[in-house]
């Protein structure tokens, strides 16, 4: 029996090893600081324990220092099956970190409780990014099981701090272990996605994320002559601002959607009565960038609209920018990892991916800005981030048959 007969055939009796390491990765909900978390080191602690149990000799960990959690660390892992070439790796990264469960009234179930009906599982984490954490750790049992030496090292990295920017999780790998990765190497990052397992995201656009504090006098809403209203002042911006859909208009097909995007999202509290005219409003807007525009000229745009509302309201308006991450150059569709994912999903679920960039934030950017290909790439449902977060038993060992696929083809 070949490698990857054998794989196939022993990941099909992987089932209750899902449900069982998805139950414990849900019952430690590893939040960072900024969402009001301790990270993510017990998750992390779990994790060394459960690689060791499959029989990696080594679990190498990459800790970030982060004086907001007790711990003092952000933890990475990295372990490592070495294969007939140890010179080249297939590496799949998943993060260990999730976003706190939101609104507890509109869960069915606990979210820190793994429920299972069937083939599906819901809690918080289920989909992001357990299924990719279960999906490497199941190739990695089978592959460790068999005694199978893969034609290439196969490599599983579990990093913090996705959710909130992962200065904690893949950068700070990046920076204090580069020595790890090789030009040759291939990375998957399965942390996105659709149910038909056909978008294979090779692009991002920038991301710039604004704060607007619009600062006008506060007064008694009967004599509003006496203040300067910031929630008129805000809604003006606010509807100035669907001109940016104008002004940058380029559409680029490879992207999904093929233009850029710019929607206000947050609204921070004013006043807490309703007969008080407020002067002072926070929001935020969520700009996505096609790689053709620079944000620098939507940053531009938005001051020159701010400055006519300043004009118009006589109110004051600062732009804060909160978050700022460049497009990074796109992974070729003919690179060796789009190429063997590709085929892999065809083997798998027969069906045929398509090349795609998407609005940005997967941990795909460090790597492509480092001059590695990484395709991101997962089977799922879009609910990431959602209450009653879901996912399947059947998807997260059929990802994992394409990551054997593409272990078992790459030479
Ligand atoms: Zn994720």
């Amino acid at each position: 029996m070949s490698m990857l007969q054998d794989v196939f055939s022993r990941l099909e009796g992987y089932a209750s090893a899902v449900v069982s390491l998805q139950q414990s990765l849900v019952a430690i909900p590893a939040l960072g600081p900024d969402n009001g978390g301790q990270g993510e080191l017990d998750k992390a602690l779990y994790l060394t324990e459960y690689l060791k149990g499959l029989g990696f000799a080594e679990v190498l960990r990459v800790d970030a220092p982060d004086a907001r959690v007790a711990s003092g660390v952000r933890p990475n892992l990295v372990a490592v099956i070495p294969g007939q070439r140890t010179d080249k790796t297939f590496w799949v990264i998943s993060h260990t970190d999730v976003v706190p469960a939101g609104d507890l009234s509109l869960w069915k179930t606990d979210p820190f409780t793994l429920h299972v009906d069937g083939d599906t599982l819901t809690g918080r984490g289920v989909e992001d990014n357990h299924q990719g954490i279960v999906s490497s750790l199941m190739l990695a049992k089978a592959l460790l099981e068999s005694n199978a030496v893969p034609p290439v090292n196969f490599g599983v990295i579990l990093v913090a701090d996705e959710e909130t920017g992962s200065q904690y999780g893949l950068e700070y790998v990046l920076q204090a272990r580069p020595d790890l990765f090789r030009p040759d190497d291939l990375f998957l990052a399965p942390d996105f996605g659709n149910a038909e397992s056909t978008m294979l995201e090779v692009a991002e656009k920038c991301i710039l994320w604004l704060k607007i504090t619009v600062v006008g006098k506060q007064c008694h809403a009967s004599t509003p002559y006496q203040g300067r209203n910031t929630l008129v002042a805000t809604a003006d911006l606010i509807m100035r601002l669907q001109e940016l859909y104008t002004q940058f208009p380029d559409e680029d097909p490879l992207f999904n959607p093929a233009h850029s995007t710019f929607e206000p999202t947050r609204k921070e509290e004013n006043v807490p009565n309703v007969n008080t005219v407020p002067g002072y409003d926070v929001f935020y807007v969520d700009c996505r960038v096609l790689p053709s525009y620079s944000p620098d000229e939507v940053l531009a745009s938005v001051r020159a609209m701010a400055d006519v509302v300043e004009q118009a309201r006589g109110v004051k308006i600062a732009i804060d920018i909160v978050q700022r991450t460049e497009a990074a150059p796109p992974t070729s569709p003919d690179s060796e990892i789009v190429v063997r994912l590709t085929a892999g999903i065809q083997a798998v679920y027969g069906t045929q991916a398509v090349p795609t960039g998407i609005g940005g934030g997967t941990v795909a950017s460090f790597l492509r800005r480092r001059g590695h290909p990484c395709a991101v790439w997962a089977t799922c449902v879009h609910n990431a981030h959602q209450p009653n977060e879901s996912s399947s038993i059947s998807t997260q060992l059929g990802d994992a048959k394409v990551m054997a696929h593409v272990l078992a083809h790459t030479a």
